[in-house]
């Protein structure tokens, strides 16, 4: 019996035989598990393959009764083969029928063996099914052994995954072709389908198993050389903005990449016999199952830290020193990027004209990813959990920025839903464009200015495509946030000008630089805060940093040359603090002169209000500004006291209660005593239920994404102002304890006949 053990080296070169043979894949796996079983002098060797239905199929077996491929099954999680699936862990067993989990086959025969080695079969950290091996004689496997039944595993995963195995009997196919579907967060609305690319593209490893360990060694040696040196390079040139990278993740990189136990552990598995990439490759898997069950979020976090420098350890082994692949130069038709988190910048390389929809792990719906998302215009969802993990690059999926859900390999039933929902979609788009050129107005004709929301290059062009009156909130900040460095006063000037020209004389207002808080620019070291939110950000900065506040109103007031040009500050809390910004202005404007410069021909300046302070001091504020803008995403956050950013907190109080309607309608009313535009350029307004409320307390003029504006104006043209003046006032003024007046105003505007529904 002996003499046939050829041992584990001896199963992986053959293994490298039976692999380049051109046969089926199910006559491989056929030959594998007799191979496996000669090899280990094991009566019995089988290969179980997770389904779509969460059973597990016996797929091919060598000992036990070969009548029960595609026939015998078990649920997940039952006996031990069900219990390795369920761990995704080894289970190496010398008297197998005594442990809890054993369960009696009888089609199989099975009673009579005592030991049972089984590995789980994982890819990217998902279990696709179970190889086992089992022997009559109480037993225990080497480690040596188990070792190879994992390379062998891992070799049987990427036949599963590429979905060459299939089961004639049942017509269940693997699990890891399956349809899936996951719920995030919605972070840009619209919905796309089309084809998976992996943002950070992994790298498909071919050959498992070496020619030569000690040359495999060297390579692996090599490369985590390399690895650390270019982790270092990043680390000190401070260029860590472009791919969303921040420092600590660099910093816990560099620490891993250091770390003994990782480097260990790669050896190790390459002293197997296996090959510098198959080695990373189970290490990173074992990593992702090990993710999969971390329920702690900082260690988590950390496991994804491991996951991504194992991806670039494998880059640096198959591509060295290239660095990350050029994906987004080389995208295919109807692209859906799915990566684990982005910077916003990234998203800006890849071609617009291609890309339908983007997937994170990570991002919240103010990220900065998000609002570069929602400019595109392309559908996208965050928060799925393990998503780089749920998909191949070339699946179709289908990502609903209206639900926040995604559909993975979506069955033709899901496909036609949605193919039915995106042709909606764009009937409704058509009925918006047919609106375009409509006056603003409400039925009975008041004006009502619908303005947009914008911040970037790529917004430009829906001035024209909404037919909005103007840009009613500039967010200056974005172009400093998606840039790695610093934008230098040209570069600013530069936007500021694009901008004006693409308005075509319609009216702008920019915002000063509303940085700090969840605005981080990360070029810029700054104190860590306690409460970011409360912190120094905004107009204070501005005001203890006036070098940057001036280089930003030199840049504007240029730009602005010889046109109409309106600035406003942001997060104002009181009166000083607009007159000294406005001083600034003043000061620059006596330059241009002096130096004989253009001005611009008329100079607006205004606040934001969204600090609540300011709703106490709007007559004293509305003297001075030239116009105000109510910003309801602070305003609401800080009347609250209710993060805007946190998911447990941002939706529990209603925008539409009584409280926050009194305060918006009496700045509105302020404004219309002292003779002072106002606008509301927070989220809010950007819906039409939200926007008839507004109208009903006095607002004519909303600022909003681009998106919004078509639904928004359908609303509104059919509407009556004075009517909704006449039902909101009162309902607002008398709502004795209401939490919330959503659901009589919805029932207004719906008997009315409006369309509200977002
Ligand atoms: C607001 O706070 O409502 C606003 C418009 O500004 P931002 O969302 O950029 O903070
Ligand atoms: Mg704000």
């Amino acid at each position: 019996m002996r003499g046939a053990y050829g041992g584990p080296r001896v199963l992986l070169r053959r293994l490298r035989e039976v692999m380049a043979d051109p046969v089926t894949a199910q006559e491989r796996l056929d030959r594998i598990v007799v191979l496996i079983a000669a090899n280990m002098v094991a009566e019995v060797c089988s290969v179980y393959v997770l389904r779509v239905d969460g059973d597990l199929e016996l797929y091919a077996t060598e000992g036990l009764n070969r009548e029960a491929v595609h026939r015998t099954t078990m649920h997940k999680g039952e006996g031990l083969v069900g219990l390795v699936a369920d761990e995704a862990e080894p289970v190496n067993l010398s008297d197998a029928q005594a442990h809890p989990a054993f369960s009696y086959k009888p089609e199989t025969g099975e009673e009579i063996f005592h030991s049972f080695l089984g590995v789980p079969i994982l890819r990217a950290g998902n279990t696709l099914g179970v190889l086992v091996v089992q022997n009559k004689s109480h037993r225990t496997y080497s480690d040596e052994e188990i070792e190879a039944l994992q390379t062998t595993a891992m070799v049987i995963a990427e036949m599963v995954a590429s979905g060459e195995l299939g089961s004639p009997e049942t017509g269940l196919e693997p699990v890891g072709r399956r349809p899936a579907h996951a719920t995030g967060a919605a972070l840009s609305e619209g919905i796309g389908l089309g084809h998976v690319v992996l943002h950070e593209p992994r790298v498909v490893v071919k050959t498992f198993i070496a020619e030569n360990t000690e040359a495999e060694l060297k390579r692996l040696d090599a490369a985590l050389a390399n690895l650390r040196a270019s982790i270092d390079v990043l680390l000190d040139d401070g260029e860590v903005a472009r791919a969303g990278e921040h420092r600590d993740v660099l910093e816990a990189f560099r620490m891993f990449a250091n770390d003994r136990g990782w480097g260990r552990r790669l050896h190790e598995a390459v002293q197997t016999g296996i090959t510098a990439e198959a080695a990373v490759e189970r290490v990173q898997s074992d990593t992702r199952a090990r993710m999969q069950r971390q329920t702690d979020p900082y260690l988590r976090e950390r496991l994804h830290d491991l996951d991504d420098l194992a991806n670039r350890l494998l880059r640096e082994l198959t591509s060295p020193g290239k660095g990350m692949a050029p994906v987004a130069a080389e995208l295919p038709e109807n692209a859906i990027v799915v990566a684990r988190s982005m910077g916003p910048a990234a998203l800006l390389d890849y071609d617009r004209t291609k890309l339908r929809g983007l997937v994170l792990e990570e991002g919240s719906a103010s990220s900065h990813v998000a609002i570069v998302a929602r400019a595109l215009n392309i559908a996208a969802v965050g928060q799925i959990e393990n998503a780089t993990g749920l998909v191949e690059p070339g699946d179709a999926l289908i990502v609903d920025g209206v639900s926040g859900e995604i559909h993975v390999r979506p069955t033709g039933d899901v496909e036609r839903a949605y193919v039915d929902k995106v042709r909606f979609r764009a009937r409704k788009q058509e009925q918006y464009r047919a609106l375009r050129n409509a006056p603003s107005a409400t039925r009975d004709g008041a004006q009502v200015k619908l303005l947009l929301n914008a911040g970037l290059l790529v917004d430009l062009p829906h001035i024209k495509e909404t037919g909005a009156a103007g840009i009613g909130l500039f967010r200056t900040e974005l172009q400093f946030m998606v840039a790695s460095s610093m934008p230098k006063t040209a570069a600013q000037q530069a936007l500021y000008r694009a901008v004006l020209d693409a308005a075509d004389e319609k009216p702008v207002t920019f915002r000063t630089l509303d940085v700090g808080g969840d605005k981080i620019l990360p070029y810029m070291q700054a104190e860590p805060e306690e409460n970011p939110a409360l912190g120094w950000r905004a107009i204070r900065l501005g005001l203890d940093r006036p070098a940057l506040m001036r280089t930003q109103l030199r840049a504007l007031l240029n730009a602005g040359g010889g046109r109409d040009l309106r600035v406003m500050f942001p997060m104002v809390a009181c009166v000083s603090e607009f007159e000294a910004a406005s001083d600034i202005v003043q000061r620059e404007i006596a330059r241009l002169i002096k130096h004989d410069h253009p001005q611009p021909s008329s100079i607006a300046l205004g606040a934001m209000v969204e600090v609540p302070s300011l709703l106490f001091q709007l007559d004293e504020l509305l003297k001075r500004a030239d116009f105000i803008s109510v910003g309801s995403n602070d305003l609401m956050q800080f009347l609250f006291a209710s993060d805007r950013g946190n998911a447990r907190v941002s939706g529990r109080f209603d925008p539409m209660s009584p409280a926050f309607l009194r305060v918006l309608s009496h700045i509105a009313d302020r404004a219309k005593a002292a003779g002072k535009p106002v606008t509301l350029c927070g989220e809010i307004g950007a819906r039409p239920l939200e926007a008839m409320a507004l109208i009903g307390v006095g607002y004519r003029s909303l600022s909003m994404s681009p998106a919004s504006i078509g639904p928004v104006k359908a609303a509104l043209v059919e509407a009556d102002a004075a009517e909704l003046e006449a039902f909101v006032k009162p309902l607002v003024a008398n709502a004795d304890g209401a939490a919330s007046l959503r659901g009589a105003i919805e029932e207004f505007a719906v008997k009315r006949g409006l369309q509200v529904a977002p």
